[in-house]
């Protein structure tokens, strides 16, 4: 059962744990046509890759969490989503899935491939990509010091902000 107490921002009640802020697929995907889309993409719920015309036009993703630290929570908040990466960091991830050496890998590079409504700006991002073990979803740290974005993972978010998250994604997903 979850405690839920009245927000101090907006009144509201906040139950963050009951749900879950995910991004099912890439913005790039979501854009396309269902033909387009049955044409060009290969995907899953962990892997996506859109083939382009030519070798140097294919795109590849993989999907994460965004973790985001809620001030007085005991655990951290996180945001399903999406980083584009090159063929080189996808074939790396792709090598290590089933493998419990993920965690001495250094972080990858990537880009965040999902706009957040309430944190315009989001999509193309640069990012981190720090491999956690076979059974769980990478971490993504976002590292243009410049975004809100990195500010929210550095120095937090209210239950409030957080909760908002929530709100932009479910309308957008309707
Ligand atoms: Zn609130």
């Amino acid at each position: 059962m979850t405690d839920l107490t009245a927000c101090s921002d907006c009144g509201e009640l906040h139950a963050l744990d009951e749900l879950e802020l995910v991004f099912k697929r890439p913005d790039a995907i979501a854009a396309l046509s269902a033909a387009e889309r049955q044409a060009r993409c290969r995907e899953n719920e962990d892997l996506c890759a859109i083939w382009g015309d030519s070798d140097d036009t294919h795109r590849y993703f993989v999907r994460g969490l965004l973790p985001l630290k809620v001030i007085a929570r005991p655990l951290d908040y996180c945001v399903g989503v999406w980083m584009e990466v090159s063929r080189a960091v996808f074939d790396r991830i792709y090598e290590l899935w089933d493998s419990e050496s993920q965690l001495d890998e250094p972080p990858l590079e990537g880009r965040l491939a999902n706009e957040i409504p309430t944190r315009p700006g989001t999509l193309g991002l640069h990012g981190q990509i720090q491999l956690t073990g076979p059974t769980t979803r990478p971490d993504f740290m976002v590292s243009d010091t410049a975004s809100p974005l990195f500010a929210d993972q550095q120095h937090g978010v209210t239950e409030h902000q957080a909760a908002e998250f929530l709100k932009s994604i479910a309308r957008r997903s309707d």
